[in-house]
């Protein structure tokens, strides 16, 4: 009940009794309502949650040149055989996820990798 319904509730002339009886009819309808809207809220929250860690897993696995599932068997794209290095790795999703942790090993020195010592 908004402001404008209360004053019109409060001018309408009622009975102290009927007043009594809509404003608990109204309260009791609010306190139902507000857990709907709460459950509502977090649900459009862990839905934008989903989305996100989604959006997250689908450009990590591009850029380790996987597929969405890192080789899940029951994966119905590529039956299990989508694990890291199996695709050409994304280059700006390599270059974000990948090539700060190749500098960290001292593996990537000014943006070219430092040949192993094997040859
Ligand atoms: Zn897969």
């Amino acid at each position: 009940m908004d402001a404008t319904e209360l004053t019109k509730l409060l001018q309408g002339g009622g009975s102290p009794d009927d007043l009594k009886k809509q404003l608990l009819q109204n309260l009791i309808a609010q306190q139902q309502a507000e857990p709907k809207k709460q459950d509502d809220t977090e649900l459009r929250q862990c839905q934008a949650r989903l989305r996100a860690s989604r959006r997250r897993n689908r450009s990590l696995a591009a850029a380790l040149g996987a597929c969405v599932c890192f080789g899940d068997p029951r994966c119905r794209q590529c039956g299990g055989e989508g694990q890291p290095g199996t695709r050409a790795p994304e280059p700006d999703a390599f270059a974000f996820y990948v090539e700060p942790v190749l500098r960290q090993l001292g593996l990537l020195v000014d943006d070219e990798l430092v040949p192993n010592q094997e040859g």
